[in-house]
């Protein structure tokens, strides 16, 4: 089967001031409107256009799209219409045509055109090997009006978030996806303060990082506030470095005059205790861990507790207990701080 184009087949550039006359009349438009740049870049113009892979390459399809480094995708219409509204008011808008499937050249390069399209075909997701593979795709999915594609890579922009979260974050902005900025900018906490540049802060406004930064320094605050009391932790009362008085411990251990913490007696009562001097050296710890990263791994890291553990192993009696409260304790802290943290609302920013 030929191929109808509805422009001249030789192609034209997006950036060229000419945009050649519709061959047929056909009403369907090139999604290359004049004057627009290729979203992903200059690319280079081939003599004659080369194939896409399967399963683009049949030729009994009912449409051509054309990348703009010139592959040509045969594909059914039936699909780009189910999975675009752009597309789908594209093909409602023509008027009868050629019998031969039409071409519609693209802004897009053969590798986001590939990926997007296996997005709506009944093949596997494309892979992404980074996120800057990603945006390109997500770009042209909004341009296309791909409502269902652009969830199923938004999926896709989290699983690169748990790395880059900043620039996922920055990203997810861009394209008004509110949820996935928060679970982005909740990331951001596993990073050191602060996280790593990216590029991508250039095209959201500075309220943005402003944002981030507030609800990080108020995560940070609720984390500490944690281990102000351990009311959130059952049997606290037992846990070897707390006792009644502020007094000397009958071990030995000294103690630590004030403050004096609220725990939960195994029989659930909150009641006062003051703890070992070695535990609240590891408070201090806990609380610069806590600042620099706020949120509940953090207090799981190695070599947190090394201090305590040396310092309580030293007393005969407190030594029996150490490992098993203080796993017990750090494990519990973990989980208290993550459920306070995700009480924190971070305030979303609207990008123009
Ligand atoms: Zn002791």
């Amino acid at each position: 089967m030929s191929t109808q184009t509805v422009f001249s087949t030789s192609y034209q550039s997006p950036r060229s001031s000419h945009q050649p006359p519709m061959a047929d009349g056909s009403a369907i438009n090139s999604a290359a409107q004049a004057g627009e740049p290729p979203v992903d870049g200059d690319v280079a113009q081939p003599i004659s256009p080369s194939s896409a892979p399967a399963p683009f390459d049949n030729l009994s399809t009912d449409i051509v799209l054309r990348s703009a480094d010139h592959v040509d995708f045969h594909v059914w219409r039936v699909i780009l219409r189910e999975a675009s509204v752009f597309f789908a008011n594209m093909f409602a808008d023509a008027q009868s045509g050629p019998s031969d499937a039409p071409l519609v050249p693209m802004t897009e390069s053969a590798r986001t055109v590939e990926a997007l399209l296996r997005l709506c075909y009944p093949v596997p997701d494309p892979e992404f090997a980074s996120i800057d593979d990603l945006k390109p795709v997500m770009v042209a999915a909004r341009k296309y009006q791909m409502d269902y594609i652009m969830q199923v890579l938004t999926r896709h922009l989290l699983v690169f978030a748990e790395n880059t979260p900043l620039q996922a974050y920055a990203i997810a902005l861009q394209f008004d996806l509110v949820d996935a900025a928060r679970t982005a900018a909740r990331l951001t906490l596993r990073c050191d303060d602060p996280c790593p540049f990216t590029e991508e802060l250039d095209a959201v406004p500075a309220t943005a990082y402003y944002h981030l930064l507030a609800y990080r320094r108020r995560c940070g605050e609720v984390a500490c506030r944690a281990i102000n009391s351990f009311t959130w932790l059952e049997d606290g009362s037992t846990l070897v470095w707390f006792r009644k008085s502020a007094g000397m411990s009958s071990c030995g251990c000294s103690m630590a005059e004030k403050p004096r913490y609220y725990v939960q007696t195994e029989a659930g009562v909150k009641t006062p205790v003051y703890a070992t001097s070695w535990f609240q050296k590891h408070l201090d710890c806990i609380r610069a861990a806590l600042l620099a990263r706020p949120y509940g791994g953090a207090v799981l890291v190695d070599g947190l507790c090394n201090q305590i553990i040396e310092d309580a192993v030293s007393c005969n009696t407190c030594r029996w207990k150490i490992h098993s409260d203080t796993r017990k304790f750090m494990s519990g802290l973990a989980v208290e701080v993550d459920k306070r943290v995700s009480a924190i609302e971070l305030d979303i920013v609207q990008c123009k």
